[in-house]
Protein backbone atom coordinates (compact mmCIF):
# COMPACT_ATOMS: atom_id res chain seq x y z
CA UNK A 1 0.00 0.00 0.00
CA UNK A 2 3.17 2.45 0.58
CA UNK A 3 4.31 2.47 -2.90
CA UNK A 4 0.78 2.81 -4.50
CA UNK A 5 -0.15 6.17 -1.85
CA UNK A 6 3.35 7.12 -2.72
CA UNK A 7 2.74 7.18 -6.65
CA UNK A 8 -0.71 8.87 -6.11
CA UNK A 9 0.49 11.53 -3.87
CA UNK A 10 3.27 12.15 -6.75
CA UNK A 11 0.83 12.30 -9.12
CA UNK A 12 -1.05 14.58 -7.16
CA UNK A 13 1.52 16.69 -6.69
CA UNK A 14 2.78 17.42 -10.50
CA UNK A 15 -0.64 18.24 -11.29
CA UNK A 16 -0.43 21.01 -8.94
CA UNK A 17 3.01 21.57 -10.30
CA UNK A 18 4.91 20.18 -7.42
CA UNK A 19 7.94 17.65 -8.85
CA UNK A 20 9.70 15.68 -5.90
CA UNK A 21 13.14 15.12 -7.26
CA UNK A 22 14.20 13.00 -4.35
CA UNK A 23 12.46 9.89 -3.12
CA UNK A 24 11.67 11.01 0.36
CA UNK A 25 10.74 14.17 -0.42
CA UNK A 26 7.22 13.49 -0.10
CA UNK A 27 7.31 11.94 3.01
CA UNK A 28 8.91 14.01 4.92
CA UNK A 29 7.31 17.23 3.93
CA UNK A 30 4.78 16.26 6.56
CA UNK A 31 6.76 17.09 9.28
CA UNK A 32 7.88 20.62 8.38
CA UNK A 33 6.88 23.05 10.68
CA UNK A 34 8.92 26.07 9.37
CA UNK A 35 9.17 27.46 5.62
CA UNK A 36 12.06 29.91 5.25
CA UNK A 37 11.73 32.01 1.89
CA UNK A 38 14.70 33.75 0.01
CA UNK A 39 13.50 37.24 -1.04
CA UNK A 40 14.64 38.18 -4.21
CA UNK A 41 13.29 36.44 -6.72
CA UNK A 42 11.79 34.02 -4.44
CA UNK A 43 9.20 36.29 -2.71
CA UNK A 44 9.76 39.30 -5.38
CA UNK A 45 9.62 38.55 -9.62
CA UNK A 46 13.78 38.99 -8.97
CA UNK A 47 13.57 41.61 -12.07
CA UNK A 48 13.81 45.35 -10.35
CA UNK A 49 13.44 48.76 -11.66
CA UNK A 50 15.21 51.72 -10.73
CA UNK A 51 12.90 54.33 -9.16
CA UNK A 52 15.16 56.71 -7.84
CA UNK A 53 18.60 58.39 -8.20
CA UNK A 54 19.29 61.29 -5.75
CA UNK A 55 22.43 63.17 -6.42
CA UNK A 56 24.82 64.86 -3.86
CA UNK A 57 25.78 68.28 -4.87
CA UNK A 58 28.14 68.89 -8.07
CA UNK A 59 26.57 66.03 -9.82
CA UNK A 60 24.14 65.75 -12.15
CA UNK A 61 21.64 62.67 -12.48
CA UNK A 62 22.80 61.74 -15.45
CA UNK A 63 26.25 61.81 -15.25
CA UNK A 64 26.08 59.48 -12.52
CA UNK A 65 24.03 57.17 -13.96
CA UNK A 66 26.09 56.99 -17.14
CA UNK A 67 28.97 56.22 -15.38
CA UNK A 68 27.15 53.84 -13.06
CA UNK A 69 25.60 51.84 -15.97
CA UNK A 70 29.36 51.58 -17.59
CA UNK A 71 30.18 49.44 -14.39
CA UNK A 72 26.71 47.54 -13.53
CA UNK A 73 27.39 46.32 -17.38
CA UNK A 74 29.84 44.12 -16.11
CA UNK A 75 27.72 42.88 -13.77
CA UNK A 76 24.97 39.85 -13.51
CA UNK A 77 23.15 40.64 -10.45
CA UNK A 78 19.37 41.68 -11.37
CA UNK A 79 20.47 45.19 -9.82
CA UNK A 80 22.76 45.61 -12.65
CA UNK A 81 20.21 45.04 -15.28
CA UNK A 82 17.69 47.96 -13.74
CA UNK A 83 20.37 50.51 -13.86
CA UNK A 84 21.89 49.38 -17.79
CA UNK A 85 18.17 49.26 -19.25
CA UNK A 86 17.51 52.82 -16.89
CA UNK A 87 20.12 54.21 -18.77
CA UNK A 88 19.40 53.07 -22.14
CA UNK A 89 16.08 54.12 -22.02
CA UNK A 90 17.58 57.52 -21.62
CA UNK A 91 20.14 57.10 -24.33
CA UNK A 92 22.89 57.89 -22.43
CA UNK A 93 25.47 57.33 -23.84
CA UNK A 94 27.26 54.38 -21.63
CA UNK A 95 31.78 54.61 -22.00
CA UNK A 96 33.30 51.10 -21.21
CA UNK A 97 34.82 49.74 -17.62
CA UNK A 98 38.37 48.38 -16.71
CA UNK A 99 39.32 46.87 -13.99
CA UNK A 100 35.99 45.33 -13.15
CA UNK A 101 35.81 43.73 -9.71
CA UNK A 102 32.99 42.17 -7.63
CA UNK A 103 32.68 41.87 -3.68
CA UNK A 104 29.63 39.22 -3.27
CA UNK A 105 27.18 41.03 -0.84
CA UNK A 106 28.22 44.21 -1.37
CA UNK A 107 28.90 46.38 -4.95
CA UNK A 108 30.80 46.18 -7.71
CA UNK A 109 33.76 48.94 -8.96
CA UNK A 110 35.52 49.88 -12.22
CA UNK A 111 37.30 52.70 -13.92
CA UNK A 112 35.10 54.22 -16.27
CA UNK A 113 36.30 57.53 -18.57
CA UNK A 114 39.41 57.68 -16.22
CA UNK A 115 37.01 57.94 -13.10
CA UNK A 116 36.84 55.45 -10.30
CA UNK A 117 33.40 54.52 -9.65
CA UNK A 118 32.10 51.98 -6.69
CA UNK A 119 28.31 51.41 -6.32
CA UNK A 120 26.71 48.98 -3.91
CA UNK A 121 25.36 48.86 -0.21
CA UNK A 122 25.89 50.95 2.66
CA UNK A 123 28.11 48.63 3.83
CA UNK A 124 30.02 48.30 0.86
CA UNK A 125 30.69 52.38 0.92
CA UNK A 126 32.00 51.54 4.81
CA UNK A 127 34.12 48.99 3.51
CA UNK A 128 35.55 51.66 1.27
CA UNK A 129 35.78 54.23 3.83
CA UNK A 130 32.84 56.53 2.44
CA UNK A 131 29.97 58.25 4.94
CA UNK A 132 26.48 57.99 3.80
CA UNK A 133 25.60 60.18 6.81
CA UNK A 134 24.49 62.87 4.73
CA UNK A 135 21.81 60.11 2.71
CA UNK A 136 20.89 58.23 5.39
CA UNK A 137 16.92 59.75 5.61
CA UNK A 138 16.28 59.49 2.19
CA UNK A 139 17.49 55.85 2.02
CA UNK A 140 15.69 55.23 5.37
CA UNK A 141 12.14 56.45 4.01
CA UNK A 142 13.01 54.28 0.62
CA UNK A 143 13.90 51.47 2.46
CA UNK A 144 10.51 51.85 4.42
CA UNK A 145 8.60 52.03 0.78
CA UNK A 146 10.10 48.60 -0.13
CA UNK A 147 13.15 49.76 -2.38
CA UNK A 148 16.61 49.02 -2.01
CA UNK A 149 18.68 51.62 -1.45
CA UNK A 150 22.20 51.58 -3.09
CA UNK A 151 25.28 54.21 -3.38
CA UNK A 152 27.64 55.30 -5.97
CA UNK A 153 30.49 56.34 -5.24
CA UNK A 154 32.77 58.59 -7.94
CA UNK A 155 36.91 59.32 -7.43
CA UNK A 156 35.79 58.93 -3.56
CA UNK A 157 33.11 60.70 -3.12
CA UNK A 158 29.41 59.20 -2.13
CA UNK A 159 27.79 61.03 -5.64
CA UNK A 160 24.16 59.76 -5.41
CA UNK A 161 22.08 57.54 -3.69
CA UNK A 162 20.00 54.98 -6.27
CA UNK A 163 16.99 52.89 -5.25
CA UNK A 164 15.36 50.10 -7.22
CA UNK A 165 12.31 48.19 -6.65
CA UNK A 166 11.48 44.78 -6.82
CA UNK A 167 7.68 44.09 -6.67
CA UNK A 168 6.48 40.59 -4.86
CA UNK A 169 4.66 38.51 -7.20
CA UNK A 170 1.22 38.57 -6.95
CA UNK A 171 0.48 34.91 -5.30
CA UNK A 172 3.11 35.60 -2.84
CA UNK A 173 1.15 37.14 -0.08
CA UNK A 174 -1.73 34.55 -0.46
CA UNK A 175 0.92 31.36 -0.99
CA UNK A 176 2.26 32.93 3.06
CA UNK A 177 -1.05 33.74 4.18
CA UNK A 178 -2.06 29.68 2.66
CA UNK A 179 0.93 28.36 5.00
CA UNK A 180 0.13 30.34 8.40
CA UNK A 181 -3.44 28.51 7.95
CA UNK A 182 -1.55 25.54 7.98
CA UNK A 183 0.01 26.49 11.40
CA UNK A 184 3.19 26.27 9.42
CA UNK A 185 5.74 29.74 10.63
CA UNK A 186 7.30 31.69 7.69
CA UNK A 187 10.47 33.58 7.65
CA UNK A 188 12.45 35.64 5.15
CA UNK A 189 16.28 35.15 4.92
CA UNK A 190 18.04 38.52 2.39
CA UNK A 191 21.66 39.81 1.77
CA UNK A 192 18.66 43.12 1.05
CA UNK A 193 18.80 46.14 3.45
CA UNK A 194 16.95 45.37 6.61
CA UNK A 195 14.01 48.13 6.40
CA UNK A 196 13.70 46.81 3.02
CA UNK A 197 13.47 43.53 3.82
CA UNK A 198 11.08 44.22 6.84
CA UNK A 199 9.04 46.43 3.98
CA UNK A 200 8.85 43.36 1.93
CA UNK A 201 8.15 41.14 4.68
CA UNK A 202 5.08 43.53 6.14
CA UNK A 203 3.56 43.00 2.37
CA UNK A 204 4.14 39.21 2.11
CA UNK A 205 2.79 38.65 5.84
CA UNK A 206 6.30 37.35 6.58
CA UNK A 207 6.60 38.38 10.73
CA UNK A 208 10.23 36.60 11.00
CA UNK A 209 13.47 38.51 8.78
CA UNK A 210 16.93 37.91 8.96
CA UNK A 211 18.22 40.73 6.85
CA UNK A 212 21.92 41.63 5.61
CA UNK A 213 23.01 37.93 4.90
CA UNK A 214 26.36 37.68 3.28
CA UNK A 215 26.14 35.54 0.47
CA UNK A 216 28.06 32.76 2.49
CA UNK A 217 25.92 33.03 5.58
CA UNK A 218 22.26 31.82 4.34
CA UNK A 219 23.33 28.28 6.05
CA UNK A 220 24.18 29.69 9.20
CA UNK A 221 20.63 31.94 9.19
CA UNK A 222 18.90 28.42 8.60
CA UNK A 223 21.04 26.66 11.38
CA UNK A 224 19.86 29.51 14.12
CA UNK A 225 16.01 29.54 12.87
CA UNK A 226 16.38 25.80 13.18
CA UNK A 227 17.12 25.80 16.75
CA UNK A 228 15.00 24.51 19.10
CA UNK A 229 14.70 21.24 17.13
CA UNK A 230 12.32 22.57 14.37
CA UNK A 231 12.10 21.22 10.94
CA UNK A 232 12.66 23.57 7.93
CA UNK A 233 11.99 23.85 4.39
CA UNK A 234 13.93 26.42 2.56
CA UNK A 235 12.79 27.73 -0.49
CA UNK A 236 15.35 29.90 -2.75
CA UNK A 237 16.09 30.63 -6.82
CA UNK A 238 20.07 31.79 -7.06
CA UNK A 239 22.92 30.13 -7.25
CA UNK A 240 23.89 31.46 -3.45
CA UNK A 241 20.69 29.78 -2.50
CA UNK A 242 22.41 26.53 -3.04
CA UNK A 243 23.71 25.68 0.03
CA UNK A 244 20.95 26.69 2.04
CA UNK A 245 18.84 24.26 -0.24
CA UNK A 246 21.34 21.72 0.12
CA UNK A 247 21.80 22.01 4.26
CA UNK A 248 16.99 22.83 4.76
CA UNK A 249 15.44 19.35 5.63
CA UNK A 250 13.88 20.10 2.46
CA UNK A 251 15.22 22.03 -0.11
CA UNK A 252 12.18 24.25 -2.55
CA UNK A 253 13.72 25.79 -5.63
CA UNK A 254 11.77 27.91 -7.53
CA UNK A 255 11.14 26.43 -11.38
CA UNK A 256 12.29 30.07 -12.71
CA UNK A 257 15.55 29.90 -11.05
CA UNK A 258 18.71 29.10 -11.61
CA UNK A 259 19.88 25.27 -12.83
CA UNK A 260 22.31 25.16 -9.25
CA UNK A 261 18.98 25.59 -7.22
CA UNK A 262 17.34 23.09 -8.90
CA UNK A 263 19.94 20.77 -9.03
CA UNK A 264 20.36 21.38 -4.79
CA UNK A 265 16.44 21.20 -4.04
CA UNK A 266 14.45 17.94 -2.91
CA UNK A 267 11.60 19.68 -4.24
CA UNK A 268 10.98 21.82 -7.88
CA UNK A 269 8.10 24.08 -8.20
CA UNK A 270 7.37 24.22 -11.70
CA UNK A 271 6.92 28.01 -12.68
CA UNK A 272 7.62 30.72 -10.30
CA UNK A 273 4.03 30.51 -8.00
CA UNK A 274 4.61 30.02 -4.33
CA UNK A 275 0.96 28.18 -3.53
CA UNK A 276 3.41 25.16 -4.61
CA UNK A 277 5.09 25.19 -1.04
CA UNK A 278 1.41 24.73 0.87
CA UNK A 279 0.11 22.58 -1.86
CA UNK A 280 3.24 20.00 -1.56
CA UNK A 281 2.88 19.98 2.23
CA UNK A 282 -1.11 19.65 2.01
CA UNK A 283 -0.28 16.58 -0.12
CA UNK A 284 2.50 15.14 1.72
CA UNK A 285 0.33 15.30 4.90
CA UNK A 286 -2.51 13.84 3.06
CA UNK A 287 0.00 10.70 1.72
CA UNK A 288 0.99 9.89 4.64
CA UNK A 289 -2.31 9.79 6.58
CA UNK A 290 -3.47 7.45 3.42
CA UNK A 291 -0.52 4.78 4.32
CA UNK A 292 -1.15 4.93 7.90
P1 LIG B 1 20.28 39.67 -2.70
O1 LIG B 1 20.28 38.43 -3.59
O2 LIG B 1 19.34 39.54 -1.54
O3 LIG B 1 20.15 40.94 -3.46
P2 LIG B 1 23.16 39.88 -2.64
O4 LIG B 1 24.07 39.24 -1.65
O5 LIG B 1 23.24 39.47 -4.06
O6 LIG B 1 21.72 39.69 -2.01
O7 LIG B 1 23.39 41.45 -2.59
C1 LIG B 1 23.33 42.13 -1.38
C2 LIG B 1 23.41 43.61 -1.62
O8 LIG B 1 24.69 43.95 -2.21
C3 LIG B 1 22.39 44.14 -2.58
O9 LIG B 1 21.14 44.37 -1.98
C4 LIG B 1 23.07 45.42 -3.03
O10 LIG B 1 22.89 46.41 -2.06
C5 LIG B 1 24.54 45.04 -3.09
N1 LIG B 1 24.94 44.63 -4.45
C6 LIG B 1 25.30 43.40 -4.87
N2 LIG B 1 25.59 43.40 -6.18
C7 LIG B 1 25.38 44.66 -6.63
C8 LIG B 1 25.47 45.31 -7.91
N3 LIG B 1 25.82 44.68 -9.02
N4 LIG B 1 25.17 46.62 -7.96
C9 LIG B 1 24.80 47.28 -6.85
N5 LIG B 1 24.69 46.73 -5.64
C10 LIG B 1 24.98 45.44 -5.52
MG1 LIG C 1 16.87 34.94 -4.95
Amino acid sequence: AVPTSIMVGSGRAAELGVLFRKGDALQELRSVDMVVFDKTGTITKGQPELTDLVTAEGFTQNEVLALVAAVEGRSEHPIAEAIVRAAEEKGLAVEPATGFQATAGYGIEAEVAGRRIAVGADRFMEKLGLSVASFAEAAGRLGDEGKTPLYAAIDGKVAAAIAVTDPIKPGSAAAIAAMKEMGLTVAMVTGDNRRTAEAVARQAGIDRVVAEVLPDGKVAAIHELRAGGRKLAFVGDGINDAPALAEADIGIAVGTGTDVAIESADVVLSGGALSGVADAIAVSRATIRNIK
